[in-house]
């Protein structure tokens, strides 16, 4: 039923996508650099599924927006040695440091904590045990799996799509 209040809900819409392709396009011409996240004005929870696959790749929407894996030592990032930041490849949120990073063997790009406050966990039981997903924050895009046998000081193993991630040297 269309009534006001539905008007102008599609009026605000219009106005977000439009935001949407500003900001995304800024971001890839210059780089995700601290102190210009103009990404974070935008509500990315909103974004349709339509949208979300013109702005990603077909890899990328596989593994951010359906939870897909991609094939183990594919990513180059799993050999990313240089100091920076690993940010979403979606939003631009920086998700973990690269003094975070370790070698874990699985070739996937891992990390033993992620940066404060910018990934969230769900519990995922796609597979037959239990695991705990992780995604983006901001975004909610989906980034890979923790687990409990990484090294110290957290214990915690990040393992990460590395599709799913830019990495910006510092
Ligand atoms: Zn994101």
């Amino acid at each position: 039923m269309l009534n006001r209040r539905n008007f102008t809900r599609a009026g605000l819409s219009i106005v977000t996508i439009g935001a949407i392709g500003q900001s995304l396009s800024y971001a890839h011409n210059h780089g995700h650099k601290k102190g210009e996240d103009m990404n974070d004005t935008i509500d990315w929870k909103a974004i349709k599924k339509t949208e979300w696959k013109t702005r990603l790749d077909p890899e990328e929407y596989r593994v951010l927006r359906k939870e897909g894996t991609e094939r183990s030592f594919s990513s180059d990032l799993n050999n990313e040695k240089r100091e920076g930041t690993f940010v979403c490849a979606a939003c631009a949120l920086p998700l973990f440091t690269s003094e975070a990073k370790f070698e874990s063997g699985t070739g996937w790009p891992s990390f033993f904590q992620p940066i404060a406050g910018n990934v969230e966990t769900k519990r995922d039981f796609k597979m037959v045990l239990p695991r705990t997903e992780y995604h983006c924050k901001r975004c909610g895009g989906h980034q890979g799996h923790v687990f409990k046998d990484g090294p110290k000081p957290t214990g915690l193993r990040f393992c990460n799509n590395g599709v799913a991630l830019d990495f910006v040297a510092s």
